[in-house]
This record gives C-alpha cells, sequence and structure tokens, in this order.
C-alpha cells in the first residue's frame, strides 16, 4: 500500500475527524458531567436567550414543552422579560461584568419560589459577550427563616418594652423615651414633666374582689389616662397599680398642675366593671426636669417623693416635688444628725445573705448587707438610711466601715477552715466617686489580710455609665488586683450594651422587680430571657436577685441562670448565724 494512494488518504483523514470528533463528545460528557454534580442549577444563554447548556438540577425545573429560552423556561413567557425584574442577558451584554439578582420563578408553573442567580459574561477571542452563564440558588427556605426571625424578633422587642396587661409601654421603654426626651427638651429649652401616679387602696380592690377584677380595673384606668393625655405624651405603667406619665414641651409647672386635676377627676369617676361597681382614686407626684433633677433617675425619685408626699396628705390629690420631700418618713436633719454617729456609736452592723449555685444547690458567696439599730433601738433599712449617708456624704467613712467589716469578717471565716467563698459589698455611687479608693481597698485588703479574689464590688449600672472612661480605669485596676466586679440591680438603670462590653466584670445580678412576678409577667419573662442571653454572650455569671419560690427558681435555671439569691435560700442574717448554717 502507498501513502500517495488518494483512497488511503481518504480513510486516514475520515478516522482522524471521528477521533476528534469523540474526542469532542468525551470532552462535553466530561463537563455535562461535572456541571450535573453541582446541585444548583446552572445555565448557559447566548445572545438570543437560546440556552445552550443547563444541568442536571436546572432541567428539573424545565416543564414539557418548553421552548429552550431563558424566558420560557424561567417565566412560561413567549418573549424576553420586560420591566419587571433585571435580565441578567442584558445587563451582562450591556456592562461586560458579572450581576447578582434575586427573582421569583414558577416551577412546573405552580409553586412559587425565590432564587438568588449569579449571570457572569461568557467572552470570545475578540473580546465580545457572545452569551453569559448564570448560577442559581434556591433561597425560599432562607427568606422564610428570615421573615420568621424579623416577625419574632419584632414580637421579642414589642414584648421587652410594653406592659403584658394594658399594653402600655413598660419600665424600660419609659426609660428609653426619658432618655430621648431629655436632652430634647435641653436643646428647645422646654421642660418635661414627670407625674408618678399610684391608685390609692388597690390592694383592697384586688383583695376583696379578686386578680381578675383588678387586672381589669387597671386596664380601664390604662385606658381613661390615655384618654386625658395628648398623642405626644407618654403614659406608662412600672407594675402593679404605678403609673408614669411623661408631659412633653412643658413651659410652666401650672400647665403639668392642669393635667393632674383632669387625670384625678376622670380616676374619681366610678368604674362599671361586669357586675361590680368600683370606685377609685389616684395620688400623684409631680417632677420637672430640669429644675427638679438633670437626670433620668433623677426626675423619676423627685416624683416618686412626691408621690408618697401625697399619699400622705390623705391620698386623691397630687403633689408638686420640693427638695425636702426625699426623705418623707424622717426628719431629715435629724435623721442626718443620728446617721452621724451611728458608726463610732457601732449602731451600723452587717448581714450576711448566701448566693448560691443554682445547678449544685452549694454556696458560691455572700453579701454584705448594712444594717441600722438606730437611737430608739428600731431596726432601720438600707433602703431608708443610704440615700442620706449618700446625699450627706457620710456614706464615705461609712462605706470605709462597711469595707473594713465585710474583708475582716471573711479573713476570719477563711481562717477558721470554713469554706472559703467571695464576699460582696455594695458600693454607691459616691463611694465609686471617691478619688482615693482604690487606695482605700488595697489597704483594707492588705490590712485585713483578705486574698482579693475573696472579695466583689456590687456597683449598679447607673453608677457605672456616669464617666465611663474613669469607670473602665478603675475597674481595670480592680480587676488586675483579683477583685471581682458585680453589676448590681440590673435592668433598672439604662446601660448602653456598647460600654457593658468594655467593662472588665464578672457578673449580672437581674433587679428582683424582674423576678418578683417572672411567672406571671411575661414582659419580665422576656426581659430576664434577654438579661441572661445578654451575659451569657458578655462571658459573665449571671444572677438573680430575691428568689423566693421554687417555681421561680426552677423556671430561672430552665432559662439558663446559673446563681441565685433569696429568701428561698437565706434571708440576711448576723455572723455568727450565717457560719453556722452555710460554712
Ligand atoms: P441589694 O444590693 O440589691 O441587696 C439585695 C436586697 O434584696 C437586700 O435588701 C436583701 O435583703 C433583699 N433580698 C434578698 N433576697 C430577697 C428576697 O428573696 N425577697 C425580697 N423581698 N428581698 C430580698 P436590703 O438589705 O434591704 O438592702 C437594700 C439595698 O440597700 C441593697 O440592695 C443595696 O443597694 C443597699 N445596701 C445594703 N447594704 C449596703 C451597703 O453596705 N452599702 C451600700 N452602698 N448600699 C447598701
Ligand atoms: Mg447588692
Ligand atoms: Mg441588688
Amino acid at each position: 500500500m502507498r501513502d500517495d494512494d488518494p483512497i488511503n488518504a481518504l480513510t486516514a483523514s475520515n478516522q482522524e475527524r471521528d477521533q476528534a470528533q469523540q474526542a469532542l463528545d468525551d470532552e462535553r460528557n466530561f463537563l455535562q458531567s461535572v456541571l450535573d454534580g453541582v446541585q444548583d442549577p446552572i445555565k448557559v444563554v447566548d445572545r438570543d436567550y437560546q440556552i445552550l447548556l443547563m444541568n442536571r438540577a436546572a432541567m428539573q425545573n424545565v416543564s414539557s414543552g418548553s421552548s429552550m429560552t431563558c424566558h420560557s423556561i424561567n417565566y412560561g413567557r413567549d418573549k424576553p422579560c420586560t420591566g419587571d425584574h433585571v435580565c441578567p442577558v442584558r445587563q451582562v451584554i450591556a456592562t461586560r461584568k458579572s450581576v447578582q439578582i434575586t427573582h421569583e420563578m414558577y416551577i412546573n408553573d405552580t409553586e412559587k419560589r425565590f432564587f438568588e442567580t449569579k449571570a457572569s459574561p461568557l467572552f470570545k477571542d475578540d473580546g465580545s459577550v457572545w452569551g453569559i452563564i448564570e448560577v442559581s440558588r434556591d433561597i425560599t427556605i432562607r427568606l422564610e427563616m428570615e421573615e420568621k426571625l424579623r416577625a419574632s424578633e419584632a414580637k421579642q422587642r414589642e414584648l421587652a418594652h410594653h406592659d403584658a396587661l394594658t399594653g402600655l409601654p413598660n419600665r424600660l421603654m419609659l426609660v428609653d423615651r426619658l432618655n430621648q426626651a431629655l436632652p430634647k427638651a435641653s436643646r428647645h429649652h422646654h421642660k418635661i414633666a414627670v407625674l408618678f401616679l399610684d391608685l390609692d387602696k388597690f390592694k383592697n380592690i384586688n383583695d376583696t374582689l379578686g386578680h381578675d377584677v383588678g387586672d381589669d380595673l387597671l386596664r380601664v384606668v390604662a385606658q381613661r389616662l390615655k384618654d386625658c393625655l395628648r398623642e405626644s405624651d407618654t403614659v406608662a405603667r412600672l407594675g402593679g397599680d404605678e403609673f408614669v406619665v411623661i408631659l412633653e414641651e412643658i413651659h410652666h409647672q401650672h400647665e403639668a398642675v392642669k393635667v393632674c386635676r383632669k387625670i384625678l377627676e376622670t380616676l374619681y369617676q366610678p368604674f362599671f366593671l361586669g357586675e361590680h361597681e368600683i370606685s377609685t382614686s389616684a395620688s400623684i407626684g409631680v417632677s420637672l426636669f430640669p429644675d427638679d433633677s438633670h437626670d433620668v433617675d433623677g426626675v423619676l425619685k423627685c416624683a416618686d417623693s412626691a408621690m408618697y408626699r401625697a399619699k400622705e396628705q390623705g391620698r386623691n390629690n397630687f403633689q408638686i416635688f420640693e427638695t425636702e420631700m426625699h426623705t418623707s418618713a424622717f426628719d431629715r436633719i435629724l435623721m442626718e444628725n443620728s446617721l452621724r454617729q451611728a458608726t463610732e456609736r457601732g449602731e451600723i452592723f452587717l448581714h450576711y445573705q448566701p448566693l448560691i449555685d443554682l445547678t449544685s444547690g452549694k454556696l458560691i458567696g455572700c453579701e454584705a448587707l448594712a444594717r441600722w439599730r438606730g437611737p430608739d433601738g428600731e431596726l432601720i433599712p438600707p433602703a431608708a438610711f443610704i440615700p442620706v449617708a449618700e446625699e450627706t456624704g457620710i456614706i464615705i467613712p461609712m462605706g470605709k466601715w462597711i469595707l473594713q467589716k465585710g474583708c475582716r469578717q471573711n479573713k476570719e471565716w477563711i481562717d477558721k477552715g470554713g469554706k472559703a467563698v467571695p464576699i460582696s459589698i455594695n458600693l454607691s455611687a459616691r463611694q465609686f466617686k471617691q478619688h482615693d479608693l482604690i487606695e482605700m481597698i488595697t489597704s483594707i485588703l492588705q490590712k485585713t489580710g483578705l486574698p482579693p479574689r475573696y472579695l466583689t464590688l456590687e456597683i449598679t449600672e447607673s453608677c457605672m455609665m456616669e464617666d465611663v472612661d474613669d469607670t473602665i480605669n478603675v475597674l481595670q485596676h480592680f480587676h488586675d488586683m483579683g477583685i471581682g466586679i458585680a453589676i448590681d440591680d440590673f435592668g433598672t438603670g439604662y446601660s448602653s450594651l456598647r460600654y457593658l462590653q468594655k467593662f472588665p466584670l464578672n457578673m449580672l445580678k437581674i433587679d428582683r422587680e424582674f423576678v418578683k412576678d417572672i411567672l406571671s409577667n411575661e414582659a419580665n419573662h422576656t426581659i430576664v430571657q434577654a438579661v441572661i442571653s445578654l451575659a451569657h454572650n458578655l462571658g459573665l455569671a449571671v444572677l438573680a436577685e430575691g428568689v423566693e419560690t421554687v417555681e421561680q427558681q426552677d423556671f430561672l435555671k430552665k432559662k439558663g441562670c446559673e446563681q441565685a439569691q433569696g429568701f428561698l435560700y437565706g434571708r440576711p442574717v448576723e455572723a455568727a448565724q450565717f457560719a453556722e448554717k452555710w460554712l
């Protein structure tokens, strides 16, 4: 056989062509099988919307009889799409860049699903775009989940900021509103009036007619209050029968007085609830920003003090705050004088209350709580004398004595070989601002010999937020020494979460107010849950204050709270009694 035989040459060239075709088919099959392995639909579309290639996932969405154009397959249309969404073919050709679009598509003509499609250009050698390759991902489930999450977050927010019984804003939202309103009023040189309102003898109604009637009454009171006010005013329920009203854009006290009169009058009208006709009245305390105080805590406290005065005046009336109201139960001057000598006379002493680990039931710490055996022998609770000690500065020497006493006591217990746990000591705002606080505490630890890890300082949120940079410095110093730091009464102040993260803290104590009715008050339940997860996110231990029942304990435990304090485990008691029971 000769090579230049034309027949032989033809056969050879046919063979080569077959082999080349085979190689092309192999390559195409290989490519197809790779594309089929991808779970997301892939399509190659040319400039005329013709689909040249698609993988198995894309084929699944093709109904029989469709023409092989993207608009027919994706949307069942016989013409290219216009208007209702970005056309990836036209967009990619126009921009020569990838685009990403989200669009809806009907599967099997009935089921609507959402796809996220990324389309990229396919270039010829001369640089022109001959088509696109698009990869789509079915995001229907993701979008549904996101929607559900958004709805549940909105619901949580709503619950966390509203009182479940009346639908009014709760304490959290009230504080929020005041935080916004105060700076605004300063800018515009307005005043704000805060009305603290408490129903008279509400407890009697609850006790005699039952809680359901009590609840109904609170709902109607809420409505009547709203009806007395302007849209821009706020009425919130703090809990129980306590309401707070914020009147914005006040120019003079008498405008607030007018509203008080209106409220007293409407609440004095009888309430018809089912078969009952109920009469009640209210006592209102009024404070004005900026006249009485410059901060949220302050205006609320002033209005509260004024409300107590209104109660003392025989109820069904209102009182405007006056400075001397802060100590309504005592003659302030008298108290101040006795209090000055109280520490030296040995009238101040400490009680100790256990802090408990909820999993093991074991003691993990104790809190020192100050007591005052007054000049007449009566026991005065700290809520009555600590604020006076604060205002007058007596807290500085008194607080130092409390720190010394607590640290010495704990060292003594540890030396006796009992259980060694940290002692928690409360620091008030004034003490926390004391310039020599670090030196004082260092020296007390040295003198008593108590290792710093056996001391925890309890500080309230509002006190920490006053001068954030300073707070961070002081806390960091204590932290470096090994002293524990707990935020006390968490939830009642208005911490900025941004700052909370910056403070070197160990523990967050949930205020008793929220624990008290945790089982019946859905909002408090939500708040407690949020605080627990917040603490965990910040890597802090979380302790619930004021746990009085097993039900509260079990509920908190279920929510992930790991520590508790309360009458359920032990009331605050004298040192000897504490050691006997717990150490
Ligand atoms: P706190 O630091 O939040 O202390 C816890 C308060 O809750 C204590 O009230 C305690 O007796 C009370 N408590 C504990 N468990 C329960 C419970 O199950 N039910 C109820 N209803 N109450 C419970 P206490 O001793 O009257 O102290 C009140 C506040 O006075 C303290 O609140 C703290 O802020 C302040 N305080 C007490 N001692 C000192 C002190 O030495 N220095 C300073 N600066 N403040 C102190
Ligand atoms: Mg405390
Ligand atoms: Mg507390």
